[in-house]
C-alpha cells in the first residue's frame, strides 16, 4: 500500500514561510499542505484559519504543525499544538528562553509526540562535507564573519528588535548552529561584547570570543550595520591549510582553491529529516546554539550605540 503524505498546517505566513516553508511541502511527496494558521493571508485552495486553537479544534485530522511565527509566540502555539496531540516543527531559535524549549521537549516525550527543533543553516551542503575535513585534521583556530544590513534582510520586522527576538543573533545564531555542527568538540563562549541602538531592546553588534576544551581561539563577529554584500563566512585554520565556509555553506574553499559550491535546498532537507522523525516517533531538540546566545545575553558587556531607525 502506497504510504499517504504527512497532513501539515503551516502556522504564520511570513517571509520565511513564503519563501522556503511552503515551496518546500509542496515539492516533497512525504507532506500535503492541509491548512494554514494566519492573520494576514492564505494559500489559494487551502483551508486556512485565523487562530491556531480554532484549527486545532476543527482538524484533528492534521498531526503535524509547522511554526514558522517569531521566537516570542512559539512557546504557546507549541504547546497548544502539543496539547492537542500534534506533531511539532519549530523555526530556529526553537524559543524565546532556553526554559520554554526544555519545557515543550519534556512535555513532548511525555506525550510520545515528536518535536523537531530546527536549524536550517546545518542543511547547506557544505556543512557535512566541512565535519569530514575537520574531523581528519588538527584544528587550531576559527574565525566568522556574519554581517549583513538588516535593513535588506529584515525590512519592517519589529519582533528582532523587541526581547525575544535576539537582533543580530538572529542570523547569527546560524553560524552558531553550523560551529556546533562541525565541531567535533563542546564549545563554550569565553567573553562577549554587544552593542544595542540606544533606541531598541536587542543588539546590533555583537563580538564572541568562544573556546573548546582544547583552548582553541574562535573570534565571531555578527554586524547588522554593513555596507554592501552580506558576508556569511566561517574559516577554519587545521594542519597547516585554512577551509572558508561562504555563502552560509553553500560554498567551500581550502586555501583559496574551490571545493564544492552548490545552490541551497535546506528546506527540503529540513523536511525530509522531519519526515523521518515522524516515520520514527522520535524527537530532535538541540539547544547548544541558543545557549551560546544565552551566555552572551549573560555576561556580555553592554555599550550602547546609535539609535536605529528603519
Ligand atoms: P516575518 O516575516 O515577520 O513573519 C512572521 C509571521 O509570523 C508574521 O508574518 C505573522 O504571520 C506571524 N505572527 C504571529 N504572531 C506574530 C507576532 N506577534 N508578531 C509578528 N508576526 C507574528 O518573520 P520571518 O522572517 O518569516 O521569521 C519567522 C521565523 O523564521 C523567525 O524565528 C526567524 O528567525 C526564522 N527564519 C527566518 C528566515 C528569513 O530569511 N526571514 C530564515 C530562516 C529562519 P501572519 O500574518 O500570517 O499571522
Amino acid at each position: 500500500m502506497t504510504k499517504q503524505p504527512w497532513k501539515v498546517a503551516v502556522v504564520g505566513l511570513g517571509k520565511i514561510a513564503h519563501d522556503q516553508h511552503l515551496p518546500s511541502i509542496a515539492r516533497l511527496p512525504e507532506y500535503e499542505l492541509a491548512a494554514t494558521v494566519s492573520r494576514s493571508g492564505g494559500v489559494e485552495g487551502v483551508e486556512t484559519f485565523t487562530d491556531l486553537g480554532d484549527m486545532l479544534a476543527a482538524r484533528p485530522d492534521i498531526p503535524v504543525i509547522s511554526l514558522c511565527v517569531p521566537p516570542q509566540v512559539r512557546y504557546d502555539m507549541a504547546r497548544a499544538a502539543l496539547a492537542a496531540g500534534r506533531h511539532v516543527m519549530l523555526e530556529k531559535p526553537p524559543g524565546a528562553t532556553l526554559g520554554e524549549v526544555e519545557d515543550l521537549a519534556a512535555f513532548a516525550k511525555e506525550r510520545g509526540l515528536v518535536l523537531y527543533a530546527t536549524w536550517h543553516s546545518r542543511h547547506a551542503p557544505a556543512v557535512a562535507p566541512a565535519r569530514e575535513w575537520i574531523a581528519d585534521r588538527s584544528p587550531s583556530a576559527v574565525r566568522i564573519n556574519w554581517k549583513e544590513d538588516v535593513r535588506e534582510w529584515h525590512p519592517g520586522q519589529q519582533w528582532i528588535w523587541e526581547p525575544g527576538g535576539l537582533g543580530v543573533f538572529d542570523p547569527g545564531i546560524n553560524a552558531l548552529s553550523i560551529l556546533t555542527a562541525i565541531w567535533p568538540a563542546p564549545l563554550r563562549l569565553l567573553s562577549a561584547e554587544l552593542g544595542f541602538p540606544e533606541n531598541r531592546a536587542t543588539p546590533i553588534r555583537a563580538d564572541l570570543a568562544l573556546r573548546d576544551a582544547a583552548g582553541t581561539p574562535m573570534e565571531v563577529a555578527f554586524d547588522w550595520a554593513h555596507d554592501g554584500p552580506p558576508l556569511w563566512d566561517l574559516e577554519v585554520d587545521a594542519s597547516g591549510e585554512t577551509l572558508k565556509l561562504s555563502g552560509g555553506g553553500k560554498r567551500m574553499e581550502v586555501d583559496g582553491k574551490l571545493v564544492l559550491e552548490e545552490q541551497e535546498a535546506e528546506y527540503d532537507g529540513l523536511y525530509t529529516e522531519f519526515a523521518g522523525l515522524l516515520d520514527s516517533g522520535a524527537r530532535d531538540v538541540d539547544v547548544t546554539p541558543l545557549r551560546i546566545v544565552a551566555d552572551a545575553f549573560l555576561t556580555g558587556r553592554i555599550t550602547r550605540t546609535a539609535p536605529f531607525h528603519d
